[in-house]
């Protein structure tokens, strides 16, 4: 049994998904959600709710189910006055089917601004449109090789950028205990400072979920490593927060060199100045890496609760 889970394990990491996520499916996702007419996808405004479309047409098209008391894809919630809502497709799993696993990136981003010259459009293709790009591929990776005895939620995230607030909302909604792992994806778009074919997970020791992912990858090309900017407190600022704050081990992927990127919310956040090939092997190796847990072969330590 150790063997054949090595095996797909291995599979995985190096051929199994190169069909489905391609370079030409990440450009798909990410020209699209970072498009003009998105008008910086703005929580809140016409531009998300064009995002929002996208993203159920999408699952609607991989097949995935809604979740548990929802009659659609959409989580909708009211908070500052704002009608907002958490897109959310799920792929029920066989044995361990009351164990969730969450697959999550922000799909809002800045919106525009009237007042500049030139470009006003905050496309936040990097951020996050490149996340989005990501949970889309991995939706349709996992329905078509259905590897997972727990269950997956697949989750679009409102309102990161006014405070995390489509996530606070969701961590409500579910049993923190009922939830094992949390695997948020931000800014996959830009090649990482380890070099090519290499990713950080924020807040590496406060579970074993990076040494999980570690070991899934021993025989892979690609190299994850604990987030190197410590000093911005990256762990706190991203939609893994709120669910690690109640104890789940909730961490964010990222590639992006966050002490050198001009483009981090400017309107110069464009699709074309990111690397889709960067993008689709980060992709390989989330799913890679996450697969044991996904299969229900190894589960997290939990996130310490603090006040911090
Ligand atoms: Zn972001």
């Amino acid at each position: 049994m150790k063997k054949l889970f090595l095996l797909i394990i291995f599979l995985i990491a190096n051929y199994g998904n190169s069909q489905i996520i391609s370079e030409e499916l990440v450009k798909k996702h990410l020209y699209k959600l970072s498009d003009d007419n998105m008008e910086g996808r703005r929580a809140g405004t016409k531009g998300i709710e064009k995002a929002a479309k996208y993203i159920e047409s999408e699952f609607k098209r991989i097949g995935l189910e809604k979740f548990e008391g929802l009659d659609s894809y959409r989580q909708n919630f009211q908070e500052r006055g704002l009608s907002l809502f958490n897109v959310i497709g799920c792929i029920k799993g066989e044995e361990k089917k009351d164990e969730f696993v969450i697959i999550s990136a922000h799909y809002d981003h800045l919106g525009t601004k009237d007042n500049l010259e030139g470009d006003k459009i905050f496309n936040g293709a990097n951020d996050n449109a490149s996340g989005v790009a990501a949970v889309l591929a991995l939706a349709e990776f996992f329905s078509k090789n259905k590897i997972n005895n727990r269950t997956i939620l697949f989750v679009a995230f409102t309102a990161e950028e006014m405070g995390l607030l489509g996530s606070r909302y969701f961590g409500k909604q579910v049993g923190p205990e009922e939830v094992i792992a949390g695997i948020n994806i931000e800014m996959i778009g830009k090649e990482s400072p380890f070099g090519p074919k290499t990713a950080w997970i924020t807040g590496f020791d406060r579970s074993s979920f990076g040494k999980i992912i570690q070991k899934n990858l021993t025989d892979s090309e690609y190299k994850v490593f604990p987030d190197p900017y410590i000093n911005q407190r990256l762990f706190y600022r991203s939609d893994n927060a709120a669910l690690a704050r109640l104890g789940i081990p909730a961490h964010t992927f990222s590639t992006s060199p966050m002490d050198k990127d001009l483009d981090y919310h400017q309107v110069t956040d464009e699709a074309n100045t990111l690397d889709p090939y960067t993008i689709s092997e980060t992709i390989k190796a989330i799913a890679a890496g996450t697969s044991s847990i996904i299969m229900g072969h190894d589960t997290p330590s939990r996130v310490e609760i603090t006040k911090d």
